[in-house]
């Protein structure tokens, strides 16, 4: 399918249609889910509070906790390997996978950054998804539409018809069903596996630890039932000690999904010792950068604090109108926003950060207090400045600022529009605006500039 270009042509496509109306309803869950679980705690404020000094901390000292946490994992048998863009970091996995066929992955957003399944399967390795969503995603050929819930977007009705047309299994909208096939096709995967492939929720420097947080226990069978094991991670998902993965942990899951814990929280420090049952014979984590040090050197740094819950999502109105596949990337929602340009590049990026109305809710519910609409404000204040809004808009906005820093000639501007709006009110409402400004009252009526202005009335009832 081809794509429609630009943040608005995505959006167009989505708004008012089921998918639009799937997001909204999940995201709304979420939201709802998050609340009851904060309200649990005595003082959610000071868990706010210690998880962004916690991560504010982690980037302030990021090469000191990557040499350390490099030094800890390969100490307990780990091979550490550095990729400083998306070639790199796949060329190196697809050369720890030479020879193998087959590999099970775990969900993970820095794979999906770096377009890691298409170019193992241009080698001719199968690559299959074992995260419920992910799997959805990957026999849709679909890409997934939020960072913690990739098929937010489709009902259990289109699942139940994608899983009889695509596994050939009798239809049912029924989850525990839909849930057994999974199982009974995963499991064989698992197995057979030549690698495991999963993402990292959380490195701990100290002991060269990864944590992985799932809820299906898969990332848990990727990453100990094949012999090798290859975790991806995104080089700013680190912090010092255990005491502070702790307090990550505490407001990761409640942010993400309103659960106290995720239900699996797996620790890995190193591969399979002798005396262990199982697991991995060589545990390698690619730490990538792309693009990330740039964006450390920024403006917009403080994004990379970024703990991956999904809450800015959840509550941004153009998030749950458009949903994710509106943003056309892999991180969408607010955080999208800004770190999509970020890491990769303002074209065709730099019309993201438009997609906000700056209600600031993501910030108020980011459980480490990222100013995302701080940062929105500074990259649309970068496009402009590049010269990369329309012609119209510029002029638009030339003329607004003129008007609007001199009283005089703002009091002309408002009699004027008012005048002007005439034929298009009804009874003191605009109905509908033309040209450019059509899309304004496409959905909401605009009240017609009053007669008198605040600052008129304010003179004659009290003679200021
Ligand atoms: S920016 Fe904050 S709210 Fe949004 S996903 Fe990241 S941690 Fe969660």
């Amino acid at each position: 399918m081809s794509q429609p270009v630009g943040f608005l042509g995505r959006a167009a496509a989505i708004v008012g249609s089921e998918e639009g109306a799937a997001v909204d309803r999940g995201a709304r869950q979420f939201t709802l889910s998050r609340s009851l679980a904060l309200a649990e705690l005595p003082i959610a404020d000071d868990l706010r509070k210690r998880a962004r000094a916690i991560r504010l901390r982690s980037l302030a000292n990021l090469d000191r906790l990557l040499s350390r946490f490099t030094d800890e994992a390969t100490a307990a048998g780990c091979r550490v390997h550095f990729a400083g863009d998306a070639d790199e970091a796949n060329r190196i996995v697809a050369g720890l996978l030479a020879g193998s066929t087959l590999v099970a992955k775990s969900k993970s957003m820095v794979s999906e950054e770096i377009g890691l399944n298409s170019h193992l399967e241009s080698l001719g390795i199968d690559v299959v998804e074992t995260d419920l969503g992910e799997y959805i995603t990957q026999l849709a050929g679909d890409t997934p539409s939020h960072i913690i819930a990739p098929v937010l977007h489709m009902t259990r009705q289109q699942v139940g018809r994608l899983f009889a047309d695509k596994l050939g299994v009798e239809y049912t909208d029924d989850p525990i069903r839909l849930n057994r096939h999974t199982r009974e096709t995963l499991r064989g995967v698992f197995l057979a596996a030549d690698a495991g492939i999963s993402g990292v929720n959380m490195a701990i420097a100290d002991t060269g630890s990864l944590v992985l947080v799932t809820n299906e226990g898969n990332g848990r069978l990727v990453t100990s039932a094949p012999k090798v094991h290859i975790a991806l991670l995104g080089m700013e998902r680190i912090v010092g000690s255990w005491d502070e993965a702790g307090v990550i942990l505490e407001t990761l899951a409640r942010s993400a999904t309103g659960q106290r814990l995720s239900v699996y929280t797996t620790v890995i420090t190193g591969p399979r010792r002798p005396q262990d049952p199982d697991g991995p014979d060589e545990v390698h984590v690619v730490i990538i950068d792309n693009g990330r040090s740039d964006v450390l050197a920024g403006e917009t740094a403080e994004i990379l604090a970024c703990i991956r819950c999904g809450a800015c999502l959840n509550v941004c109105p153009v998030f749950r109108t458009v949903g994710g596949h509106g943003y056309g990337t892999v991180y969408s929602g607010p955080v999208g926003a800004v770190l999509t340009p970020g890491l990769m590049g303002p074209d065709p990026w730099w019309d993201l950060p438009y997609a906000s109305t700056l209600c600031g809710a993501c910030e108020e519910v980011c459980p480490v207090g990222i100013r995302i609409p701080t940062m929105l404000l500074h990259l649309r204040e970068q496009a402009a400045s590049e010269g990369r809004l329309p012609g119209w808009l510029n002029r638009g906005m030339r003329l607004y600022t003129r008007a609007a820093v001199e009283p005089a000639r703002w009091a002309r501007l408002r009699r004027t529009a008012r005048r002007l709006s005439a034929p298009f009110s009804v009874r003191g409402w605009i109905r509908r605006l033309p040209g450019p400004a059509r899309g304004w009252t496409a959905s909401r009526d605009l009240p017609r500039p009053a007669k008198t202005s605040f600052a008129e009335w304010w003179r004659e009832h009290r003679g200021a």
